[in-house]
C-alpha cells in the first residue's frame, strides 16, 4: 500500500475509526473532513543581498466546532497546502481528544531556514503575518510553533498583530511565546512533559511485555528539537537510558547511553548531533531499526512506513510528533506485537499547555510551574485512560477472527484514541445543530 502521503494518511485513519463510530447522521462526517478556511499567500520579500524572492504561505481552518482554531505554525521549503489542511485535520482531533476547547488548525511558509538569516526569516513572518491579517486572532484562529519555528517566531507573530490591532490586550492570538511576553512556564517542555505522563500512565496500566517503567530501558529518538530534546532529557530523568538520537544530518548511538549536558554543547556550536566524541555515526534509517526498548519519532511525518517497519527492533513506538508512523506500518508492527501510542495524544501535552498559555493571556495571571504540570499531568492521565478503556471495550467487542475470515483485526490504540476524539466532535456538531 502507497502510504507517504498525509492527505491520504487522514484518509485511511478516518476510514479505520469510523467502522466504530456511533451511528452518524449522514452528512456530519463531512463537516469533520472539509477544511472551514483555507487562505494561501504569495508575498515579497526583499532578501538581504537585496535581491526579491516570492514565498508561499499557508492557514487553513479545519473548523470550529470546538472553539477557535489552533495549531502550529512550521516553515519548510517542501510544504503544500494539503499537507497543513491534513496536519489541521490532525489537530482537531487531537483538541478533542485531550479536551481543551479548540479546534484545528495548521499554518506555513515554504521557506529553507537554514538558509536565511535571522533578519529575512523576521521579515518573512512579519509579512506573512499582516498578509493573513484577521484570519488569526485571540478568539477565532490562535498559532503556535512547530518544525523550525521557536518562541522567537511566536514573538514576532505577536508584535506584528499588536501593531495591526493598537489599544487592546493582544497576547492570546499566539501561544509558545517568551515568558518576558506571556508564555507560559512550563510550555517549552510541554509536549515532552506530556508524552512523558501518558507513556507513564500506559506502563501502568497495559504493561507492555518487557517495560514495567522507564528505569534502564533503551530508548532511541529520532528529531532533536523541541520535542524530541525535551523527550530525551524528561526520559532520562525517569531512568530511560537514551542511546541514539537524530536529526536532519543524521544519527548517533552509544550503547552505554548519550551524555545529553555534552550533545547540547555540541549542538548548539555544530547545530548538528552528528560528530559527537565517544558516539558512532549512524543513518536516519538505521535509527528507526536500532535494537532498543523504545523508538519515539519526533520529528517529521512518515518515518515508519510499510516498506521499513518490519525492521523496527523496539518493543514500545511512541508518535512525539505528528504522523511519524504510517496506517499500515502501525499494522505490521501490531502484527509483530509492538504497541504504537498514539500522535493525537502522545504530543498533546504542546496544545494543553498552549491553552493554558491562552488562559492566563486572557486573565493576566501567571501560573507557577508546578500549578501548570499537575494541570498537564491530570489532563493526559483522563486522556491515556479514555482511550485505554476505548480501545479495551473495543476490542473485546469485536467478534472472534477465524484464520481466514473477514472479521476486523484487533483494534489498535490509534484507532481508540481517533473514535473517542470524533464521538465527541459528532455529538458537540448534533447540539449546536446545523446552523442556519
Ligand atoms: P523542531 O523544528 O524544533 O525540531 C525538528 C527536529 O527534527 C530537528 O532536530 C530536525 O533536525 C529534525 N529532523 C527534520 N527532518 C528530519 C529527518 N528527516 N530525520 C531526522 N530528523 C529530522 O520541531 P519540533 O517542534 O520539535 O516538532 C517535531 C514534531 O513534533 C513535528 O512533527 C511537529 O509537528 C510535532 N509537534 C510539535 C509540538 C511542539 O510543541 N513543538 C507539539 C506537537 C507536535
Amino acid at each position: 500500500m502507497d502510504d507517504f502521503n498525509t492527505e491520504k494518511y487522514i484518509e485511511q485513519r478516518l476510514q479505520q475509526a469510523m467502522a466504530f463510530l456511533e451511528p452518524l447522521q449522514p452528512g456530519f462526517i463531512d463537516i469533520l473532513t472539509s477544511p472551514k478556511k483555507s487562505t494561501v499567500v504569495n508575498f515579497p520579500i526583499q532578501m538581504d543581498d537585496q535581491s526579491v524572492q516570492v514565498f508561499r504561505g499557508f492557514r487553513v481552518l479545519h473548523s470550529h466546532v470546538n472553539g477557535p482554531g489552533k495549531g502550529g505554525i512550521r516553515y519548510s521549503p517542501n510544504l503544500t497546502y494539503a499537507e497543513i489542511a491534513a496536519l489541521a485535520a490532525l489537530m482537531t482531533w487531537k483538541c478533542a481528544l485531550i479536551n481543551v476547547p479548540f479546534s484545528g488548525a495548521k499554518g506555513g511558509v515554504c521557506c529553507d531556514t537554514k538558509s536565511l538569516s535571522d533578519n529575512e526569516l523576521r521579515h518573512i513572518t512579519r509579512r506573512f503575518i499582516s498578509e493573513l491579517g484577521d484570519d488569526i486572532g485571540p478568539h477565532t484562529d490562535i498559532p503556535a510553533p512547530d518544525l523550525y519555528t521557536n518562541e522567537r517566531t511566536m514573538g514576532w507573530i505577536y508584535d506584528t498583530y499588536d501593531v495591526m490591532h493598537p489599544g487592546r490586550n493582544n497576547r492570546p492570538v499566539v501561544t509558545g511565546k517568551a515568558i518576558d511576553l506571556g508564555g507560559s512556564l512550563g510550555r517549552q517542555l510541554a509536549t515532552g512533559q506530556g508524552c512523558l505522563y501518558a507513556t507513564l500512565r500506559f506502563i501502568e496500566r497495559i504493561k507492555p511485555v518487557g517495560i514495567s517503567s522507564l528505569k534502564d530501558r533503551t530508548v532511541a529518538i529520532q528529531g532533536y528539537g523541541n520535542v524530541g530534546s525535551s523527550v530525551a532529557r524528561l526520559f532520562q530523568q525517569e531512568g530511560a537510558k537514551i542511546v541514539g538520537i537524530s536529526d536532519s544530518q543524521g544519527g548517533i548511538y552509544a550503547e552505554n547511553g548519550l551524555d545529553l549536558d555534552a550533545l547540547d554543547e555540541y549542538k548548539s556550536k555544530n547545530r548538528t548531533v552528528v560528530g559527537l566524541a565517544e558516539t558512532m555515526s549512524i543513518t536516519n534509517e538505521d535509527l528507526l531499526e536500532l535494537e532498543c526498548d523504545i523508538l519515539i519519532p519526533a520529528a517529521t511525518s512518515h518515518q515508519v512506513t510499510s516498506e521499513n517497519a518490519d525492521r523496527v527492533k523496539a518493543s514500545m513506538v511512541i508518535e512525539a510528533g505528528n504522523a511519524p508512523v504510517t496506517p499500515s506500518a502501525n499494522q505490521v508492527l501490531s502484527e509483530k506485537g509492538i504497541i504504537v501510542l498514539p500522535d493525537i495524544l502522545m504530543n498533546a501535552g504542546g496544545v494543553t499547555v498552549s491553552y493554558y498559555e491562552w488562559v492566563q493571556n486572557i486573565e493576566n495571571q501567571q501560573w507557577s510551574l508546578a500549578e501548570v504540570n499537575q494541570k498537564l499531568n491530570n489532563k493526559m492521565i483522563k486522556a491515556t485512560d479514555a482511550v485505554i478503556d476505548k480501545w479495551l471495550s473495543l476490542n473485546e467487542n469485536l467478534p472472534l477472527r477465524q484464520e481466514d475470515d473477514n472479521a476486523p483485526q484487533a483494534v489498535d490504540l490509534h484507532t481508540a484514541a481517533l473514535v473517542v476524539a470524533l464521538n465527541r466532535l459528532l455529538s458537540t456538531i448534533e447540539e449546536r445543530g446545523i446552523w442556519p
